[in-house]
C-alpha cells in the first residue's frame, strides 16, 4: 500500500486536487475535515465535541483524528493506496501516523505538500465560502484563526517529513490545471 500525505495551509487546494489524484492513482481519499464535517451533520456526540472547535478555527484532539485514519486503513481496500488530505496537523499526529504504519510494516510513502502565500489563503477561502457554505470559512477571524494555527502547530511537520526524505513541495500558485500537473510531476516517481 502507498500512503501519500496532501499537505499545505487552507486554502491551499488540497480538496481540489485530491479528486484527479485519486483518480489517476487509484487511491482512496481520507479528508480528516470531510469526515469531521460527516459527524456534525449527522449530529452524534463526536460530531457535538468537534463542532464548537471547528467553528472556531481550532484543531479537533489528536486522539479523535488518529481513531478516523485507523478506522480508514482498516476498513477500505481494493485501492493502491491512501492519500491523507488536512492529516497530519499536529507532530504528535505524525509520530501517531508512523506507529499506525509500523503496525503492519509500512510506512509514509510521500508527502506532497502545496504551498501558496498567506495573503493569497484569505482570498481563496472567501472565493470557496461562496461555493460551498462551510461555517468555519464564514469569518475573517475564524480564517485568521486557521492560518496561525497553520503556522503554529501544523507547519513543524514540514522539518519532519524533510528529515524523514519523504517532503516534495508544490508552488500551489496557478491554475488548477498548472498545479495538477506539477503534482502528477513529482507523483509519477513514485
Ligand atoms: P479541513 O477541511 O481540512 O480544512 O478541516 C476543517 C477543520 O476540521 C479544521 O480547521 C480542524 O478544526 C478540523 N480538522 C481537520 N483535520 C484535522 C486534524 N488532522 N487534526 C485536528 N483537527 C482537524
Amino acid at each position: 500500500m502507498k500512503y501519500y500525505i496532501l499537505f499545505g495551509p487552507p486554502g491551499a487546494g488540497k480538496g481540489t486536487q485530491a479528486t484527479a489524484m485519486v483518480e489517476k492513482y487509484n487511491l482512496h481519499h481520507i479528508s480528516t475535515g470531510a469526515l469531521l464535517r460527516k459527524e456534525i451533520a449527522a449530529g452524534t456526540e463526536l460530531g457535538l465535541q468537534a463542532k464548537a472547535l471547528i467553528e472556531q478555527g481550532c484543531l479537533v484532539p489528536d486522539e479523535v483524528v488518529e481513531g478516523m485514519i485507523e478506522n480508514e486503513f482498516k476498513t477500505v481496500s481494493g485501492v493502491e493506496g491512501f492519500l491523507l488530505d488536512g492529516f497530519p496537523r499536529t507532530l504528535p499526529q505524525a509520530e501517531a501516523l508512523d506507529q499506525i504504519l509500523a503496525k503492519t510494516s509500512e510506512k509514509v510513502t510521500a508527502t506532497v505538500s502545496i504551498m501558496i502565500p498567506d495573503e493569497m489563503i484569505m482570498e481563496r477561502i472567501k472565493g470557496r465560502a461562496l461555493k460551498e457554505g462551510r461555517a468555519d470559512d464564514a469569518s475573517e477571524d475564524i480564517i485568521n484563526n486557521r492560518i496561525a494555527t497553520y503556522h503554529n502547530q501544523t507547519e513543524p511537520l514540514i522539518e519532519y517529513y524533510n528529515n524523514a526524505g519523504t517532503y516534495n513541495e508544490i508552488d500551489g500558485v496557478g491554475t488548477i490545471e498548472e498545479v495538477q500537473e506539477r503534482i502528477f510531476t513529482v507523483m509519477d516517481k513514485f
